[in-house]
């Protein structure tokens, strides 16, 4: 009975989210460019994951709080503090009591950032301060066989935490990678690199210039590359219109507003 009422919880959940012309650091570092577009665009609209990824992004959302929880007790934990009580927000360190109803109880809100011109958006997980040192806190879990070979922070995640140096002029990241199967977990430093900076400009530019024009951006792999054969989630797409691509390229040579030769790409739902 228990076990029916759970396992209906689980499928009848779901955790897609609207799309909007909005490009979010965790896709723009993970996805190809040309995948993302078509997400953004709305011409690939994306599934409700299978139940066990539904799980494991709940776990991951738990060992998230769990983490804030003991950043906030040590007492590094800066950001906005909304009071439980009367809803007003407090910034920056926890307080002691809220300024309007002088209640103790606040819940934290993640740092939202965002920057217009490369339509970029989302959320930090934590803004951290250690000695009077300020940096971003970010949560990251993972497996055990993943654990244990991660001697370096991975290089979508370098770039994530790069679009929100972008987004909050920071300059400095702890990124801690938790083991989901034990709790244990390693502590890598990130700082600013202004090369970083501008590899995701031009990608967030040229995606954007992309979603204005309604046109994918162009292959960036050959046929046998394994993102594309394995877990591309638009690669049926990305194929149907190659050719109409490479016609825009050879357009674009000779003039700067590419007319497309034929309709647009069907709607497609995956
Ligand atoms: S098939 Fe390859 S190039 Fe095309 S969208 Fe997918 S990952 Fe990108
Ligand atoms: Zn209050």
């Amino acid at each position: 009975m228990l076990q029916n009422l759970m396992d209906a919880y689980w499928d009848k959940l779901d955790i897609t989210r609207e799309e909007k012309m909005q490009i979010h650091p965790s896709s723009l570092s993970s996805l190809c460019l040309r995948e993302y577009f078509y997400i953004l665009s709305g011409k690939w609209i994306r599934l409700n994951p299978p139940v066990e990824m539904k799980k494991l992004l709940s776990r991951a959302k738990t060992i998230h709080l769990e983490i804030q929880n003991i950043w906030e007790e040590l007492g590094i934990l800066i950001g906005t503090w909304v009071c439980l009580n009367c809803e007003a927000k407090v910034d920056g360190k926890r307080p002691v009591a809220c300024p309007v109803c002088q209640k103790s109880k606040f819940i934290y809100s993640e740092v939202p950032l965002s920057c217009e011109k490369y339509l970029m958006i989302g959320s930090a997980d934590a803004i951290l301060e250690i000695d009077g040192k300020r940096g971003l806190g970010e949560i990251k879990t993972i497996n055990t066989y993943k654990f244990f070979k991660l001697e370096k922070p991975e290089t979508q995640h370098i770039e994530q935490i790069h679009c929100y140096f972008l987004m909050s002029g920071l300059d400095f990241a702890w990124v801690i990678y938790v083991n989901r199967d034990n709790g244990k977990y390693k502590i890598f430093e990130v700082a600013r690199d202004e090369k970083i900076i501008d590899q995701i400009k031009v990608k967030a530019g040229l995606l954007k210039m992309c979603l204005e024009k309604d046109v994918p951006p162009p292959l960036n792999y050959d046929s046998n590359n394994l993102y594309c054969k394995r877990k591309c989630m638009t690669s049926s797409l990305c194929r149907e219109h190659y050719q109409e691509v490479e016609d825009w390229m050879k357009e674009g040579e000779t003039d700067d507003k590419p007319k497309r030769k034929r309709g647009r790409p069907r709607k497609n739902n995956g």
